[in-house]
């Protein structure tokens, strides 16, 4: 027996291992999934639990990723127990995702769904990420079950509500999910002779996600995902006879798959070159490419692949007047296509009762979405009205300050002009005192009035705070400034005030102008009012610059 290490040394063998297994590291699947189970006995050994927990998590992802997805979901159902920390929610939500996805695979939809449903529910009380992650697990399930229609349903509702809030990866993975359905209902749609503007809108929609899905690929560091996505993508321009950039982009992903060991997919994306050899008129070379990857695969091919094989080589064989092998394609095609719809149409019965839960899980994400939905709109709300001043309807100082960390560094990397004025009511004292404070007001909502109404758009116009206020003119160099403030200042002394407060009544202001550089607002907040100070002193109703 060896001798028992100390558990410093445990401790780091645990470290080493979970970094092996984890999920950026670049050992191969097998070996990381060795290394899961190591790190799961020394962490059991050293009782630290959060680590148990993280090594059985990652133990689930290579088993899916392996294809084992009978003992992923086994695997799924040892780790959930060990994840029930507050501190361990977000691997509890990645082995449900697992589970959900793996039980799909094997055909285990009862699992896959009961898995969905609890991240469903998990997700509603955590951020916009576990909601989408939820949404490709639920979609992912439906897909599985026959029904790619309500999938594509369940995961274009979550980009929609949860996309623009979740990771890059989430949002990658989502838009690859959907492209994946979409293509798997392209070739439902062609086999069954559809109607040809069904066709087009479905290409265009899928076209869009496995567009998003490479810009977005771009983003990340990691370039797992690039094959898929570049394959995917080459389909879809196939079906939409964009012949020479398909060819391309498929010959990419194809030598992007063999390098990197990705068999299953190579095969795919030989037979999509098979097709696109076809619709080149080139019967020759696909034939030769379907027999190729039949051959390769034997008994190994992924049900789908082999009925597109087929298919591939059928058309291929028609095309060159080979009958009757020809026939002989087509038959097992559509032998192997019965046996797919057999055994979805038993899964489903067997899922009788289980039907009730996936509506009452679709349900739930209705709710969730709306839920939400009507948070963000709360939250949208509230952060409109912490910007606004409540008496003048304009924006606030904080408005100013969000707006100006957003407009000055832009104006200042093109060293485009802009200015900032400040402008103060002239003895407003006075008039609250003669006329009461509920005048002071309306003369404060009318200047408002008048100053967004004199502005562009484009202008920020807020209140700074009692009867003073802020205008930021971008793209204005001084001399135009110059000329709105003054014509300002002039369209209030001449405004029909006598109606508020009696005949020769008056309302005028002093302004202050700043140019930048510097873009920084405190400076030129500080210029404008040192210039509206000299308005003030040089005898007010006047611009100072
Ligand atoms: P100056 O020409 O030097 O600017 O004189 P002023 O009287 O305008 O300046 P001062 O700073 O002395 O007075 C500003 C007044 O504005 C004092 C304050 O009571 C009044 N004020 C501030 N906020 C409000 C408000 O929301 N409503 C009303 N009616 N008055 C306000
Ligand atoms: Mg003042
Ligand atoms: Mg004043």
């Amino acid at each position: 027996m060896p001798p028992a290490l100390p558990p410093a040394d445990l401790a780091q063998q645990l470290e080493a291992a979970l970094a092996l297994g984890g999920r950026g590291s670049t050992a191969a699947p097998e070996a990381a999934l060795a290394a899961c189970l190591a790190a799961m006995k020394l962490a059991a050994q050293l009782q630290r639990p959060l680590e148990h927990g993280r090594a059985a998590e990652l133990r689930c992802l290579h088993l899916a990723r392996l294809g084992r997805y009978t003992e992923a979901v086994a695997a799924a159902y040892e780790a959930l127990p060990l994840l029930q920390g507050a501190d361990q929610q977000t691997e509890r939500c990645a082995v449900l995702r697992t589970q959900a996805m793996a039980a799909s695979e094997a055909n285990a939809f009862e699992t896959a769904l009961a898995a969905a449903n609890e991240l469903v529910r998990l997700a509603r009380d955590r951020d916009a990420s576990t909601a989408l992650d939820a949404a490709i697990a639920l979609a992912a399930c439906f897909e599985r079950m026959g029904d790619p229609w309500q999938a594509e349903r369940v995961l274009s509702d979550g980009l929609r509500d949860h996309g623009p809030d979740a990771s890059t990866p989430l949002n990658l993975s989502a838009n690859n999910c959907l492209c994946v359905i979409g293509i798997g209902m392209l070739h439902l749609l062609l086999d069954s002779q559809a109607d040809e503007a069904e066709l087009q809108a479905l290409l265009l929609h899928t076209r869009a996600a496995a567009e998003r899905a490479r810009e977005l690929l771009a983003q990340l560091p990691s370039p797992a995902y690039e094959a898929p996505i570049m394959g995917n993508l080459a389909e879809v321009m196939l079906h939409q006879g964009e012949l020479a950039g398909a060819g391309a982009l498929l010959r990419q992903a194809l030598a992007l798959a063999q390098q990197q060991g990705l068999q299953a997919y190579a095969w795919r994306m030989r037979i999509s070159l098979a097709d696109w050899h076809l619709a080149q008129a080139e019967p020759e070379h696909a034939l030769a490419l379907a027999l190729g990857v039949l051959e390769e695969m034997g008994a190994h091919g992924q049900q789908q692949t082999v009925i597109r094989a087929r298919r591939s080589a059928y058309r291929a064989c028609r095309a060159l007047g080979r009958f009757e092998p020809a026939l002989q394609h087509l038959e097992v095609a559509e032998r192997e296509e019965l046996r797919d719809l057999t055994r979805k149409m038993r899964a489903q019965s067997e899922l009788f009762v289980s039907r009730a839960e996936a509506q009452q899980v679709q349900w739930q994400a209705e709710d969730a979405r709306l839920e939400a939905q009507q948070q963000r709109q709360r939250a949208a709300e509230a952060a409109a009205s912490a910007e606004r001043d409540p008496l003048t309807g304009l924006g606030n100082r904080r408005h100013l300050e969000r707006r100006c960390a957003e407009l000055l560094p832009a104006a200042g990397r093109e060293q485009r002009p802009l200015a900032l004025a400040q402008l103060d009511i002239d003895h407003f004292k006075s008039i609250n005192d003669r006329c009461g404070h509920a005048t002071g007001d309306r003369v404060l909502t009318l200047l408002a009035q008048l100053l967004q109404d004199s502005m562009r758009a484009s202008d920020v116009v807020v209140r700074q705070g009692g009867e003073e206020f802020v205008i930021v003119m971008p793209d204005t160099d001084l001399s135009a400034a110059t000329d709105v403030c003054e014509r300002l200042r002039e369209r209030v002394a001449t405004h029909p005030w006598a109606q508020l407060g009696g005949p020769d009544w008056q309302v005028t202001v002093s302004i202050g102008l700043a140019i930048a550089a510097p873009y920084e607002l405190a400076a030129l907040l500080e210029t404008a009012d040192a210039a509206l100070y000299r308005a003030k002193r040089g005898g007010r109703n006047r611009l100072c610059a």
